[in-house]
Parts: structure tokens; sequence; C-alpha cells
């Protein structure tokens, strides 16, 4: 069995609903181990407009990534998202952040997400449900990747 963290977000259409809708689909299918809070945070990387909700989730699995990554890109289709720019505008992306304590390297995947410790998006949900997890590759805690990440775009706790 491996802890597998993924980042579940989107910032179009009804996006309380899209999201509920991602984690849904996703616990359906494996065990849900934590959940983070739904938090509203600003586009990131000024292409997309509007802001995103995001929420991270750790989830078991005895399936291969590729398994899991085809089984999330199915849902992004179903859920509408439009693959137009990238950093763009989009229904639902699902990223994986983490494979337990895994390195993986491949053209389709790259776990640990390259882009954790750079987005305070990721970081912030991350660092309410594991703080002290520390990131196999950069060997730090979440916490400390937090309190060192410059990113100033804004992450807050959803509330409709
Ligand atoms: P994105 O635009 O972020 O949705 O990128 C999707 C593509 O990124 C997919 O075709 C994946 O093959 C690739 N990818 C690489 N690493 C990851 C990861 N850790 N999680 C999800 N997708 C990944």
């Amino acid at each position: 069995m491996s802890k597998v963290t993924l980042l579940l977000g989107g910032n179009r259409g009804d996006r309380e609903l899209l999201l509920s809708n991602a984690v849904k689909a996703v616990t359906k299918r494996y065990p849900l181990l934590f959940k983070s809070l739904v938090y509203e945070t600003e586009a990131w990387g000024g292409i997309a407009k509007g802001p995103f909700l995001n929420q991270v989730i750790q989830i078991e699995t005895k399936e291969t990534p590729m398994v899991l990554l085809a089984f999330i890109q199915k849902i992004e289709a179903e859920l509408g998202r439009m693959r137009n720019d990238h950093w763009g505008d989009r229904t639902m992306d699902i990223d994986i952040l983490f494979w337990g304590d895994d390195v993986i390297n491949t053209p389709e995947l790259t776990i640990p997400h390259p882009f954790i410790q750079e987005r305070k998006f990721v970081l912030e949900p991350l660092k309410e449900i594991m703080p002290d997890f520390i990131h196999p590759v950069l060997r730090k805690t979440i916490r400390v990747l937090d309190d060192e990440c410059k990113d100033i775009s804004s992450v807050q706790v959803y509330k409709k």
C-alpha cells in the first residue's frame, strides 16, 4: 500500500461543486486518509483569471502511479477541463504531489511534483495535513519548505 498525496483544484464554473465532485470521484475508488480544508488561492503564473479553490487529500492505493494518473486524467476530462493555455483557466486539475517517499522520474510523471516548494497554494494545505512530512528529494519538512517559500500569492481558507 502506498500513501499518495494529491492536489485538486480549479477556477472555472461552480468551483465548490466541481471540487467536491472530484474528491468524491477519487475517494469512491481509493480510501481517504486525510483531507485539508478548501483554500481559495490567487491564480498563479499570470495567465489564468480568477481565484482557484484548492484542496489536498491523501489516499491509499496498491495501484501503480501510471494507473492512478490515467484515472485522475479521466476525472479531469469528465469534469470538463479545457486544455487551452499552460497555467491557464481550468475546470479541474489534479496533480500527484507525493507517492509515499518514492522518487519517480519518467516522461509522464515527476514525483514529488516539481513545483511544490515554489507554491504557497500547495504548501499551505499540505502543511495543514502533514507539516512534519519530509520531502524525499529536498530532505526538509513541509513546515520548513513553507517557511522558506517566497511566493507571496494570497492563500486563504475558503468560507462560503
Ligand atoms: P498539467 O498541465 O499540470 O495538468 O499537466 C498534465 C501532465 O503532466 C500529464 O500529462 C502528466 O503526464 C504530467 N505530469 C508529470 N508529473 C505529474 C504529477 N506529479 N502529477 C500529475 N501529472 C504529472
